[in-house]
């Protein structure tokens, strides 16, 4: 069956249809409804209830709008039925009034609000309401699609309801065996009831059915790579002591407690013939960078190389600075790769690589371009790994050399992300950190105390302090950020007069950054004022506060990701979150910054205050987007999905069963439709 053939869909439709991403039937029926409208309880005017959310059918009669502050735009409708008139309200939504032209009927849903007989409704959903559809409507749980403009709702629910009609097939995946053991209906009665429910019981049911299979196909790729008895053979690493022992006593300190735990978690797993495949997670400064080294070393030592990848140039310097001064001693031979060849910094090239006179190369991506060869590389790190996504991570595992893998995040991931991202994954926590640490003091201030905060910056500075300033992505355009990172820079270089303030931004070639960066390091520069560039990883011990501004358009785990660049030395530090924000949800979320310095719990919550989606920066993580299933609501389900799929996979680790071969072509058409960037 194709679109073109369903009746109401010419080729203006299709087109517009095309445009959404819908190119064929099954696209159409993947097109999940948004929202549902209640035929089954409209009320009249008249039976409006105060404090209810309720739903009804009005025309318009006339439309007032008004201003009385800054910032709130309302708009009211006068409107009736045959039992009275009300009056429908929108707050801060101007460009609606263009659709309320008098008479015309709509089906609103809102809150009542009853003051002397007359009804107000905030409205939340409406729809032009069609008379002529009234008899065909009545009663029922109608969908509501996204859609755009040019295709009506009646023409999605018109070519959904032909398809279901019709004898077109939907794929059943699992056999009844399997939908008896988790409890899930048909995924054609599914599919059908999403979209013409009968009962709100029977489309959570549906939605049950749906959003399983969502997850499960997620969960089955990731435990497919997860299981061992099908991981490839990969190098045993067994323990020799040679460098790692050596390397141990060079250091000046002693590995802490959760260090040492974590680095026989690796030994262990290391020194398994398949290719290790672990999460290091630990807060900003827990040290995850010296149980990576210690990995490294454990590699060189049975002959093989070693690399360390991070996200950006800067980071990269910086751990190639700390793993050459650590290995060079010791006789192991590093380099350094990065995009561009020959600006200042000492690259390698590639043939040293490819012959092995390198031993260990740090750098950014540019370490598994194509074309970098290896001679033998045993073990690959891949520090800050929020933006490698589980389809890179399977890439990688795809690569002919099998290493081992170590993958270490800072940011934290409360346990139920956790499975759903790195469910491949073992995972190592690092859940202490070094001693001697002065936690870091967190401040909320308002932009109206800025002449004070500008007074203790002078302070700090006075004491040979250094300051960062990070400022937010504010527009889409990076003119408008610059400017506003230009601003702050132009007013600091005022007001702390006669520190010197530097500028850092994305509009900077990489030489350019690194220059700043380095008169920063080297405290050239008392104060640097950044676009989110410093936001991984950079390590300079003298800064001790972290200004930073418009807070309240972080996430938590982004600003806790920011005072963790802070609170590196001895001394005392401090990150002061600026707002002018008089938002209630905004300053609640700065306040829990000021209350916590425990990443994982703020991790938590911040799960619970804003959905996994926004804070964590899903995409940043790599999750991939679901249709139907919402997170973290659907949680419990997601469980399900996963102990479902270990089950199959422990059962029939290649699902090499004929009853499995529908899934094995579904994970790999998951695979490729995960969003990763
Ligand atoms: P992370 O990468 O986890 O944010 P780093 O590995 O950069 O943290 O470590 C932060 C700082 O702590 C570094 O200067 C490092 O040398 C130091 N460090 C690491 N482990 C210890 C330890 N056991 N005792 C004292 N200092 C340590
Ligand atoms: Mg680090």
């Amino acid at each position: 069956m194709e679109l073109q053939y369903l009746k109401g869909i010419g080729p203006k439709r299709l087109r517009l249809l095309n445009q959404m991403g819908i190119n064929s039937v099954s696209d159409l029926l993947a097109h999940y409804p948004r929202r549902y409208e209640d035929h089954t309880r409209l009320a009249s005017i008249r039976e409006l209830i105060d404090g209810e959310t309720m739903t009804f059918i009005a025309s318009v009669v006339n439309v007032t709008e008004s201003r009385p502050r800054a910032g709130l735009h309302i708009l009211k409708a006068a409107v009736k039925d045959e039992s009275g008139m009300a009056v429908a309200t929108w707050f801060n939504q101007p460009y609606i009034k263009a659709r309320l032209t008098s008479g015309s009927m709509f089906i609103m849903t809102g809150k009542v609000r009853r003051r002397f007989n007359q009804a107000e409704v905030l409205i939340q959903y409406f729809e032009p309401y069609d008379e002529s559809e009234a008899d065909e409507n009545r009663g029922k749980i109608l969908a509501v699609y996204p859609a755009s403009a040019g295709l009506r709702q009646k023409l999605f629910r018109q070519a959904i309801a032909q398809i279901l009609d019709s004898d077109f097939d939907i794929d059943e995946y699992h056999d009844n065996a399997f939908l008896e053991r988790w409890s899930l209906e048909g995924r054609k009665d599914a599919i059908g009831t999403i979209h013409r429910p009968m009962t709100w019981e029977d489309l959570e049911r549906a939605r049950e059915r749906v959003v399983f299979d969502e997850f499960f196909f997620l969960q089955l790729s990731l435990a497919r790579m997860r299981n061992r008895d099908i991981r490839e053979e990969g190098y045993a690493h067994t323990y020799k002591g040679t460098l790692t022992e050596k390397w141990l006593a060079s250091l000046p300190f002693d590995l802490t407690g959760a260090q040492k735990r974590v680095i026989g978690e690796i030994r262990e797993d290391m020194g398994k013939p398949y290719a290790m495949a672990r999460l290091l997670q630990g807060d900003v400064g827990s040290g995850k960078t010296a149980v990576a080294a210690w990995a490294m070393l454990l590699a060189v030592e049975n002959g093989c190389q070693a690399a360390m990848m991070a996200p950006t140039e800067i980071l990269a310097r910086q751990h190639f600075q700390t793993i050459s001064r650590w290995f060079e001693p010791l006789g192991v031979s590093c380099g350094f790769y990065a995009g561009g060849a020959g600006r200042g910094e000492r690259r390698q090239s590639r043939d040293d690589l490819a012959q092995g006179a390198i031993q260990v190369a740090v750098g950014t991506h540019a370490l598994f371009q194509e074309g970098m060869e290896y001679r033998r590389l045993g073990l690959a790190v891949i520090d800050e790994q929020h933006r490698f996504g589980v389809r890179q991570r399977a890439m990688l595992q795809g690569k002919g050399e099998r290493p081992d893998t170590l993958i270490m995040s800072a940011t934290p991931i409360p346990r139920t992300l956790a499975l759903t991202l790195y469910g491949d994954l073992d995972i190592s926590v690092l859940d202490e950190s070094p001693p001697g640490r002065i936690p870091v003091q967190t401040i909320c201030v308002l932009e109206k105390a800025r002449d004070k905060l500008d007074l203790f910056l002078l302070k700090e500075l006075k004491k040979d302090c250094q300051v960062f300033c990070v400022c937010p992505l504010i527009e889409e355009s990076e003119d408008m950020d610059l400017q506003n990172a230009e601003d702050v820079y132009k007013r600091m270089s005022l007001r702390l007069r006669p520190y010197k303030v530097g500028l850092l931004h994305g509009r900077m070639s990489a030489a350019e950054k690194e220059s700043v960066m380095k008169a920063f390091e080297e405290g050239a520069l008392k104060v640097l004022v950044s676009t989110t560039v410093v936001e991984v990883g950079v390590n300079v011990p003298k800064a001790t506060v972290m200004v930073v501004e418009n807070a309240e358009r972080f996430g938590l785990a982004q600003l806790h990701q920011l005072r963790g660049r802070v609170g590196r030395g001895s001394l005392r530090s401090y990150c002061v979150l600026v707002t002018d924000t008089d938002e209630q949800y905004a300053l609640r979320r700065l306040k829990l910054m000021t209350e916590t310095n425990d990443g994982f719990k703020l991790a938590e919550d911040d799960l619970v205050l804003r959905g996994p989606g926004e804070l964590f920066g899903a995409r940043q993580h790599g999750l991939p987007e679901f249709r139907l299933a919402k997170l973290p609501e659907d949680i419990s389900a997601m469980e399900k999905a996963r102990q479902a799929a270990f089950e199959v996979i422990r059962s029939d680790p290649l699902l090499s069963e004929e009853r499995h071969s529908k899934l094995r072509d579904m994970i790999d058409a998951s695979m490729k439709d995960m969003i990763t960037h």
